[in-house]
């Protein structure tokens, strides 16, 4: 078999939504997975709404996932330019062999297609006009996904509008050809298409490219589709709110394809060994919030704590939690008590926020909670002193310490500390009470106990 040339060709409208992230992926598993070339092309005939800035997501996006490609805007290649907006020559070229061939006419200023089969006048309920129509040999489609789709078109249709702009059926076609490409992965909503479409590549001449049409991804809720309001959607998001590349990609590869197994986290390796036709699904998939939450947890837990810290400072620094002068130690510290808890960067402001601002909230239910049982502020005054004066101020001094005072008061020091914990954090939970004291500092945990006693 020729050498596999796979394309995404999007058509870039300011978002780079999930759905076409996920076509992107796909494309791109498929080129490493065979050792093809992974072109990038951009559809961008509607000049409305493909602006710079659209491309600039798209492509930002693209880089983000770590999609990169082979042929295409800024790295180039033999088959560009890889804009439509910039291959208006070729589309003429084109356009004059079915010209020369017979299959186009001209009507009401537009170019049509005109398809082979008998001629015959049918009354058109859409259009409510009667209307002529063909009757076409079927066209067959060996789907890689769908399996053998057959579809007859009946009508002509426009290739070139009144307008001089050549329509999509024409150009993707043209560019699929001219491009050398041999397989055409997309959504199943340009399923529609294909019959025009493998009637043009009939009409050249072509061999068309196989077709894997994947499925449609639902929202989270009810049967719809997916569209960019749905939470979860775009991609640029998803970097903002300081979601793990490698955790989204793993995620996505898994909305349509899984390995034949029960695995979900898998480096981006054995995915590209993995992945192949046969491991796509003809259902539908959905998208589920929390399996990509578990899975970017997973991928949090993973990193070492200078990555870790690397990511989170930002996302601290936009909650204003913590500002540029905080101190390196002090904040590599916290997050490698954090680090275990945290299920995304974007909450890690509330997870840990208390560490570095001093008017952290206080959770109401948990001080009840804690003053129903003793006088929280009477356990904290008794050890206080202990606090001020152990040496030095670490986990093992402070539970030898906490101990032998308990001990002392016949209680047991557990009953210290939920009132510990709840002064200097104002939460019920969090990392381990003594190490998070330690990181804390003496300063900071007696000052913070002081104020609440008062
Ligand atoms: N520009 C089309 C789209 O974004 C490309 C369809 C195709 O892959 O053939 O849906």
């Amino acid at each position: 078999m020729s050498k596999v040339r796979v394309r995404f060709a999007p058509s870039p409208t300011g978002f780079f939504h999930i759905g076409s992230a996920r076509t992107a992926l796909f494309n791109w598993l498929y080129a490493r997975h065979t050792g093809g070339t992974f072109v990038l092309r951009i559809e961008d005939t509607d000049k409305e709404r493909n602006t710079d800035e659209a491309l600039r997501v798209l492509l930002d996006g693209m880089k983000w996932l770590g999609l990169d490609w082979d042929e295409g805007p800024d790295v180039g290649g033999d088959y560009g330019p890889y804009f439509q907006s910039q291959r208006q020559p070729i589309y003429d070229a084109y356009l004059k062999k079915l010209e020369d061939a017979g299959r186009t006419y001209e009507k009401d200023g537009a170019i049509w297609f005109k398809l082979e089969g008998e001629r015959y006048t049918a009354y058109d309920d859409f259009l409510k006009a009667e209307i002529e129509k063909v009757k076409a040999a079927p066209v067959v489609i060996e789907d890689a996904v769908r399996g053998r789709v057959e579809r007859a078109e009946e009508k002509d249709f426009v290739l070139v509008r009144k307008d001089g702009s050549p329509v999509f059926h024409l150009v993707n076609v043209v560019d699929d050809i001219a491009m050398g490409i041999t397989h055409v992965i997309r959504g199943e909503d340009h399923l529609s298409n294909t019959s025009k479409h493998v009637e043009l590549f009939k009409a050249f001449s072509v061999e068309p490219p196989k077709f894997a049409h994947i499925p449609l991804i639902l929202k989270e809720e009810g049967s719809g589709k997916m569209s960019k309001r749905d939470k979860g959607a775009l991609i640029e998001e998803y970097e903002s709110r300081g979601f793990l590349a490698a955790a989204v990609r793993n995620y996505i590869s898994l909305l349509g394809w899984n390995p034949k197994d029960e695995r979900e986290k898998m480096d981006i390796g054995e995915i590209i060994e993995l992945f192949d036709f046969p491991g796509i699904n003809k259902g539908n998939s959905r998208f589920d919030e929390k399996k990509l939450a578990a899975l970017n947890a997973e991928y949090l837990r993973e990193l070492n704590i200078e990555s870790f810290t690397f990511l989170a400072r930002p996302l601290l620094n936009d909650a204003g939690v913590v500002s540029e002068e905080v101190d390196e130690d002090y904040l590599q510290a916290v997050l490698t008590l954090c680090q275990p808890k945290a299920r995304s960067l974007d909450t890690l402001s509330e997870l840990c926020g208390y560490f570095f601002v001093d008017d952290y909230p206080m959770d109401e239910k948990t001080g009840a909670k804690i003053a129903q049982k003793a006088d929280p502020k009477a356990l904290l005054a008794e050890v206080l002193p202990l606090l001020e004066s152990v040496e030095p101020f670490d986990t093992d001094s402070l539970k030898s310490a906490l101990e032998a005072h308990a001990e002392a008061k016949g209680e047991k020091v557990f009953a210290y500390f939920p009132a510990l914990r709840y002064a200097t954090s104002g939460q019920g939970g969090g990392p381990d009470l003594l190490p998070m004291l330690e990181v804390m500092g003496r300063e900071r945990v007696t000052g913070r106990i002081k104020r609440f006693i008062a």
